[in-house]
């Protein structure tokens, strides 16, 4: 068996990070590295699916649970307006495969993807 994804090792405690917001399924810390005002990761407590498009084939229920985490979490930290990005696959810079979403919010008025 594969050892756990860093994010499993902190939902258990492995690694201090503070858990700022739980669902059944999901849970939600700061990005250790923040890319934005507000930069919040939601991620799946199971680190089955790799990324995204394995989380909406395999549990559309689950990532329909993190998109409104991540709303709940816009709107308690900033003015409910967000960015949410699933990094997928290394070329797009993906570092972590147990699928987590970026909510990015605040001041992200001039900010452009391109
Ligand atoms: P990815 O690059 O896979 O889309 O996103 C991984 C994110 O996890 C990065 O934004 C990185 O800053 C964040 N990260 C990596 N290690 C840790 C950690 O130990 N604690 C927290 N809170 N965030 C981390």
């Amino acid at each position: 068996m594969s050892e756990p994804s860093i994010f499993t090792r902190i939902r258990t405690g492995e690694i201090p990070s503070e858990i700022i917001a739980e669902t059944e399924n999901a849970f939600a810390i700061r990005d250790i590295a923040p890319k934005a005002p507000v930069h919040l990761l939601v991620i799946p407590k199971t680190e089955q699916y790799r990324n995204v498009v394995e989380l909406a084939a395999g549990d559309p229920d689950l990532l329909s649970e993190v998109v409104g985490l991540a709303n709940s979490l816009a709107a308690e930290h900033a003015d409910g307006d967000f960015r949410l990005v699933f990094n997928t696959g290394p070329n797009a810079g993906q570092t972590i495969f147990h699928v987590h979403a970026h909510v990015l919010a605040g001041g992200l008025e001039e900010a452009s993807l391109g």
